[in-house]
């Protein structure tokens, strides 16, 4: 539905799986989409259909180095988000969620945008309390693999908020837990695209230690409504507030789920726990019903159905 009035929007990281669904969500409510990417994990396909439209512009960029525009409001999703790519460089990680945040804080500042920073369930680490509240301080590896992604992310939002009580800025911060949808990588290496392609081609599924960790996964079109809530919020209204879907599931049950709904008669191939995987992990979403009156719609079932949709039609694509 079209707003009435229209932003100009910067979408960092718009050309990846959740910034192009929020670039097309922003565009059908009217908005200016200036989409930035340095396309490091993102890519063309998932905005070509947003290309034509006029009121979209991409900016090939690196938030590392300082972005000067004249925006009304930021989402900074740039970081890569799975732990094969964020671990791939680790010290640009670093740098993009740190250096990252500090651009476009200084540029939310100058121009006096409200900025909103796509943070991580990850800043609880491998966590000591069930489910996550947003009180919970965490429990994070500060020199492990997966430190780059989870202490950047921490600092970003020590950032965000010495930003807000120093500058009186409007931020806003979400703790996104496990989401997943069309537009996804095929190669990602996030769990839901592996074994959704590895089903539909046939291969064993590879399930990273035992199986019985858990996660609990969130449909895309769920995570963007709470980002447009969170983004209206009144601006005393900072979060952080977790936005994920609090079924939780293990990831034998998600395995025996694909392979259901793919049809598919893919075995199972037990591979190695990598270091520091969290055990546990499920949003307590209190805050974000009370705050913004949001919670998921999707069920897993519909929601992995129309991501198999996606996938098949991207390998008849070819
Ligand atoms: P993604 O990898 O698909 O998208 C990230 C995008 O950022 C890519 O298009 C990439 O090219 C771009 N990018 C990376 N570094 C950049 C840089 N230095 N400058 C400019 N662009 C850069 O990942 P996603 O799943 O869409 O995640 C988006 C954001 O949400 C990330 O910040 C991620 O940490 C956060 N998040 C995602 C999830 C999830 O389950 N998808 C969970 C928690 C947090
Ligand atoms: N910055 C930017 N665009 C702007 C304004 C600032 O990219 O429109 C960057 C610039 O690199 C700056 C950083 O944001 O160093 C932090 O800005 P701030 O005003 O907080 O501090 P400064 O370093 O300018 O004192
Ligand atoms: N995982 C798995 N097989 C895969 C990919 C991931 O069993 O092919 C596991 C992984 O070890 C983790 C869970 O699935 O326990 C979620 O992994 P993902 O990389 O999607 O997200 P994150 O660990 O960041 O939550």
């Amino acid at each position: 539905m079209k707003e009435q009035h229209s932003k100009r929007v910067l979408v960092t990281g718009g050309a990846g799986f959740l910034g192009s669904h929020l670039c097309a969500h922003l565009l059908a409510q009217g908005h200016d989409v200036l989409c930035l990417d340095n396309f490091y994990t993102g890519c063309k396909r998932n905005i070509a259909a947003l290309l034509d439209e006029p009121n979209f512009e991409l900016l090939r960029h690196d938030i590392t180095f300082p972005l000067y525009v004249e925006v009304d409001q930021i989402y900074n999703l740039a970081c890569p988000a799975s732990p094969v790519h964020y671990q791939y460089d680790p010290v640009q990680t670093t740098k993009t969620s740190v250096h990252g945040a500090i651009n476009m804080l200084g540029l939310a500042k100058r121009v006096k945008a409200a900025i909103l920073q796509a943070s991580t369930s990850e800043v609880y680490g491998d966590p000591q309390v069930h489910p996550q509240t947003e009180g919970y301080v965490g429990h994070v590896n500060p020199i492990g693999l997966r430190s780059c992604y989870d202490e950047g992310k921490r600092c970003a939002e020590t950032l965000f908020m010495d930003y807000r009580r120093q500058h009186g800025m409007r931020v806003k911060v979400a703790r996104i837990f496990n989401t997943y949808g069309p537009n996804m990588h095929p190669n990602d290496g996030r769990v839901v695209s592996n074994f959704i392609m590895q089903a539909l081609e046939g291969r064993p599924i590879t399930i990273y230690g035992d199986g019985s960790q858990t996660r609990s996964f969130c449909y895309v079109d769920d995570l963007i409504d709470g980002f447009d809530r969170l983004m209206k919020s009144p601006d005393e209204f900072t979060g952080p507030v977790n936005l994920g879907n609090p079924v939780e599931c293990t990831m034998l049950e998600l395995a025996a789920m694909v392979t259901e709904l793919t049809g598919s008669r893919s075995g199972i191939d037990f591979r190695p726990a990598p270091s520091d995987d969290p055990a546990r992990r499920r949003p307590d979403i209190s805050l974000a019903r009370q705050a913004l009156g949001w919670e998921p719609q999707v069920a897993m079932q519909a929601g992995l159905e129309r991501t198999i949709a996606y996938f098949r039609q991207l390998r008849e694509a070819g």
